[in-house]
């Protein structure tokens, strides 16, 4: 048991998936939806799905500007595909009026592995070992700057970045049964 209660951003994307291999990690799990929903977490999943949506619900739902000050202020954070594109600073190709939380120094393409859903599994180095991931209409990071450091790449397209309170990867490790990043997210909150 991970003595650790873990909110993941139930707004809209692959929610349920996280929450059940954080659950199977040991951890506690709310499901946020509202800004109260984050007293008392730990750390927070920003879970795949479509970032210009997910960036529209947050600011429907008052939640933007509590996430931004929270994670500005050290709150752990694990982002997933989508989740990767709301912590980016800096999105290159944004859907109209579509922004980001700025958490991580970084700028990132959004659908960069091919417009049409590519769905592939593969294989991939990563600075925790190898990893089994989900690629779905993935984003690619062009550039990492400041304290953001490399964590994976998929041939030479940087696919996962870290900095001391936030992980974030293009692909979907929560689909594949690889509990390699959770598992070093989840030490970031403990
Ligand atoms: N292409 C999506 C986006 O721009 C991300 C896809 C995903 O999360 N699987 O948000």
């Amino acid at each position: 048991m991970v003595n650790a209660r873990v909110g993941v951003l139930g707004l809209q994307g692959g929610v349920r998936e996280h929450a059940e291999m954080l659950g199977q990690l040991g951890a506690g799990v709310t499901h946020v939806r509202r800004p109260a929903d984050l007293d008392g977490v730990d750390g927070l999943v920003i879970p795949g799905g479509e970032s210009s949506t997910i960036d529209r619900l947050l600011r429907i739902f008052g939640l933007f500007e509590p996430l931004q000050q929270a994670l500005g202020g050290g709150l752990p954070v694990f982002g997933t595909c989508a989740g990767l594109i709301t912590l980016a600073a800096e999105i290159e190709d944004p859907a109209p009026g579509q922004g980001s939380l700025g958490v991580i120094d970084m700028t990132v393409r959004r659908n960069s592995f091919g417009r049409q859903i590519v769905s592939d599994v593969e294989k991939i180095p990563t600075a925790y070992g190898e990893v089994t991931a989900a690629f779905i209409r993935a984003p690619e990071v062009l550039e990492v700057r400041g304290d953001a450091r490399v964590i994976a790449r998929r041939g030479e397209a940087i696919v996962g970045v870290e900095t001391d309170t936030a992980l974030a990867v293009s692909f979907h490790p929560e689909l594949t049964g690889d509990t390699t990043l959770h598992e070093r997210f989840l030490a970031k909150v403990t």
